[in-house]
């Protein structure tokens, strides 16, 4: 079983690197790659814990990104799969997106405070040093604090992106991003496509230009098995990658027991697959 997309407490994972792995060997999966948003810092200790316990890890980073797309700037995710933890223009890129997310976090508290009694202390309450802050973060000091039920409830209410309190923050532009991480020698595969979709649409109104611009700047992969990605449109992104010869991941996204229902392996990734993605890197060398 092989699950290439999880997170730890490193980013919005509940479960250190190394009580990841160890959730991971007893699911069943045999080869994990951790993903923690814009960040490398739990490659390290997962590896130890990788080899400990007798799995095979595949160090990766899920980076966010934006796209202008039509009808405005969308979010998206790409998976990079072994690249150079110490190429510098990639780094300083994830660096600069870590802090703009601190300081948009710490906007969103302090318009919360106005209404609800929460604090910046609680949210890095949540957090363990060094880790990616999100919405994720303070979700969870909103339900410390008893103001929501659970992650998902803030999420659907005050943390929600239509919410008065809610603060964009930057990313880097997706094409931009392809080419950072090709330069880093890191395979790029596209993470939970089309997840924001809206419901009831047909494959017709599917951006394919969109999709056309991000294989032309060097994407490698698309994520199609993930429980996010419409049902709809597989059939349409498993023909555009078999077109352009892209490789076909499928993944957990799992975050930890409470934080989302994602389970570790619950989609997985052909021993086919993987070995493409092992051939095409050139940053960093997967524990197997
Ligand atoms: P942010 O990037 O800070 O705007 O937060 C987005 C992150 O929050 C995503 O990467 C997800 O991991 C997480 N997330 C999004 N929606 C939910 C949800 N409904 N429940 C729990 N976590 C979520
Ligand atoms: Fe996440
Ligand atoms: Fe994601
Ligand atoms: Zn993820």
């Amino acid at each position: 079983m092989i699950d290439l997309h999880t997170h730890s407490r490193k980013s919005d994972g509940v479960d250190t690197p190394t009580e990841l792995v160890e959730k991971a060997a007893e699911a069943g999966v045999k080869v994990l790659a951790i993903t923690d948003h814009d960040t490398v810092s739990g490659w390290e200790e997962a590896a130890a814990a990788a080899a400990r316990v007798g799995i095979g890890l595949v160090p990766g980073i899920e980076v966010s990104t934006r796209s202008e797309v039509e009808g405005g700037r969308i979010s998206v995710h790409i998976l990079a799969y072994l690249p150079d933890p110490t190429n510098a223009p990639l780094m300083a890129e994830l660096e600069k997106t870590r802090n703009s997310r601190l300081t948009r976090a710490q906007e969103m508290v302090t318009r919360l405070s106005a209404d609800y009694p929460l604090s910046w202390e609680d949210v890095l309450a949540e957090l363990d040093p060094g880790a990616t802050v999100g919405r994720p973060a303070i979700a969870d000091a909103l339900v410390t604090k008893g103001i929501v039920p659970t992650r998902s409830d803030a999420f659907t209410s005050i943390l929600h992106r239509r919410s008065p309190y809610y603060v964009s923050d930057y990313s880097i532009d997706t094409l931009a991003a392809i080419g950072l991480i090709r330069a880093a020698g890191g395979v790029s595969v596209i993470a939970h496509p089309l997840i924001d979709f809206p419901a009831g649409r047909s494959e017709s109104d599917l951006p394919a230009k969109h999709f056309e611009r991000l294989i032309s700047a060097g994407l490698d992969g698309i994520e199609i098995n993930h429980r996010s990605v419409p049902e709809f449109a597989r059939p349409w992104l498993t023909e555009l990658a078999l077109r352009h010869n892209l490789v076909v991941t499928g993944s957990s996204d799992y975050h930890g027991l409470g934080a989302k229902e994602n389970q570790l392996g619950e989609n997985t990734t052909s021993a086919e697959m993987l070995g493409r993605i092992l051939d095409q890197a050139t940053g960093f060398e997967a524990f197997l």
